[in-house]
Formats: C-alpha cells, sequence, structure tokens
C-alpha cells in the first residue's frame, strides 16, 4: 500500500502546505481518506488519483482544517461522474455537517443548478453520502481494511468528539492521530504500528511563547511528548504532521499570527529543533511530513 500526505499544515492558509489530509491506497488501488482539510481534493489530482474514486472518508473531528475541503470533495467527484455514494465516517455533528451541505444546504443553489443537466442526473447517488457517527472502538471492517478508533485530547468533548484511528490493512499497522495533547489513547492506538502519523504542531519554543503570553489555546503534542509516545508505542516508524506554520516565511502569516505566535522565531530552521526534540525519546525512522509525501509500506 501506499500512503499519500495530501496536506500537512493546520488551521491558517499556508502558501506551503494544505490542510490535514491523508490518502492510503491498497495496492488493488482502493482508496481510503483520513481527513479532508483545504487543498485535498486538488492534491488527489496531483497525485494522480481521480477524486471520483475515492469512496472513503474518514473525519477525525470537525474543526475546518480537517474538513473544509470536503464539500468541494463530493461537489468535485459528482462531476467527475463518481458513482455510488460516498461513505463518511466521523464524530458526532458529522451527520449534521454533511446533511446541510447540498440538497437543502449551503450549496442548494449549485446543487439545483447542476443537477439540472441529465449528465448529472446520471449519479445524483454520489452527492448523498451515507454516514456513520462513530464511538470508540471498531468501527469498519470491508475485508481489506480494518478500523478502529478512540477518544484523543483535543477539543472538549461535549464540543466536539475528537478521533485517533488505527488501521490495519495488507498486513500492517497504521495509526493516525487527528488533533490531539499526548494521551494513552494513542499510545493504545499506535502500539507497535508499522506506521504512526502523528500530529506535532508547534516547536517547543513556541510552545513556552504561548505558554507565558496566555495567547491561543493549546491542545497539541510537543515534539518532545511526540517522542515519548512513539517510543512507549514501540512504533515501527514515524511521521510528524500537521504542523503550525511555524516553519513559514510568508509575510501574511507573520502579519496575521504576531497575536499568538512568536514570529520573529518563525522559519524552515525549526524543523532542526522538532527533529531533536523528537530524538530525546525516539530514535527509530522518523520523516518529517510535507505535501504530497508519499510512504510505501
Ligand atoms: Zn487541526
Amino acid at each position: 500500500m501506499k500512503i499519500t500526505m495530501l496536506g500537512t499544515g493546520a488551521a491558517l492558509p499556508d502558501p506551503d502546505r494544505g490542510q490535514s489530509a491523508i490518502l492510503l491506497t491498497l495496492d488493488d488501488d482502493t482508496h481510503y481518506l483520513f481527513d479532508c482539510g483545504e487543498g485535498a481534493t486538488r492534491q488527489m489530482v496531483r497525485a494522480n488519483v481521480d477524486p471520483a474514486k475515492v469512496g472513503f472518508v474518514f473525519l477525525t473531528h470537525l474543526h475546518h482544517d480537517h474538513i473544509c475541503d470536503y464539500p468541494y470533495f463530493v461537489i468535485s467527484s459528482w462531476m467527475l461522474n463518481k458513482t455510488g455514494a460516498p461513505l463518511v465516517l466521523g464524530p458526532k455533528g458529522t451527520r449534521h455537517f454533511v446533511d446541510h451541505l447540498f440538497e437543502n444546504g449551503a450549496y442548494h443553489t449549485d446543487y439545483q443548478a447542476r443537477s439540472a443537466y441529465p449528465v448529472r442526473q446520471a449519479n445524483l447517488e454520489a452527492m448523498r453520502p451515507e454516514v456513520r457517527e462513530v464511538s470508540p472502538g471498531p468501527v469498519f471492517d470491508d475485508g481489506r481494511v480494518r478500523i478502529s478508533v478512540d477518544w484523543v485530547e483535543h477539543i472538549p468533548r461535549d464540543v466536539c468528539e475528537c478521533f485517533g484511528v488505527r488501521v490495519e490493512a495488507e498486513g500492517k499497522v497504521i495509526a493516525f492521530s487527528g488533533d490531539t495533547a499526548p494521551c494513552e489513547a494513542m499510545v493504545r492506538l499506535a502500539q507497535d504500528a508499522d506506521l504512526l502519523i502523528h500530529e506535532c504542531t508547534f516547536p517547543e519554543s513556541f510552545i513556552a511563547h504561548r505558554a507565558k503570553t496566555g495567547v491561543g489555546t493549546y491542545a497539541h503534542t510537543s515534539p518532545t511528548d511526540l517522542g515519548i509516545i512513539a517510543s512507549r508505542a514501540g512504533v515501527k516508524s514515524l511521521v510528524a504532521t500537521h504542523f503550525g506554520h511555524f516553519d513559514s516565511t510568508s509575510p501574511v502569516i507573520k502579519r496575521a499570527a504576531a497575536k499568538h505566535l512568536p514570529v520573529e522565531l518563525m522559519g524552515p530552521h525549526l524543523m532542526d529543533e522538532i527533529v531533536a526534540d523528537i530524538r530525546k525519546n525516539y530514535t527509530g525512522p522518523l520523516r518529517l511530513a510535507h505535501d504530497l509525501m508519499r510512504i510505501d509500506l
């Protein structure tokens, strides 16, 4: 199988990174999408994947940087002649999000206009996803891919559940954190995984700045803690992702983020700090994700 990191950034518009989206592709070319942040659909096309061929979507939580490309993905799939309804798994609230987009939803006018064309009527089911709101435990098994999930710690659970994921396919195990502070659930989900893809939103120097200034909220995993998690779980390889723009050189981001980030510290050199801090506790194979990075397993 292969994994394509479609988007590796966080919540702000970033000229160098799309938002969270990971595509798992089996050897028989079946695709499974995990999160659908900004740019996910376009990145599929750049990775030579037809969005209409992606029939499975798992949303780890409902923050915009994990779901905002979803409407575009569904409409694009429809226009690219997708057949069948997409299957969408996610936390409580996923049904509300999905059901208020197209027919009688935010894109109702577009839907009404386009569905008048006979060619678009042929596959209206592509606009009517099947939604399953999931709970901790096994959530999916199609005979090729098995998925189990657990709650991770990112947003208060009464606002939105956030899930970490364990995927078993082709004899391999992949774990994905979604967004989370360090938590035991993620150590369990990643136990002995061949690959752990884990968020690593800010370097230690940013976290210290945010703690000192009291600006912004913090429910992410530091590189030092990520090394501990990877080591305790005994993962065979680690990919850090969901980078919170600290490596950006964009003047727009620097100006806009000055209130909640130490923008004078920003730059690509911070990736070295990330690696050094992960390495304090984890010595196995390590990669820092970038958009369209491909991982063969
Ligand atoms: Zn996020």
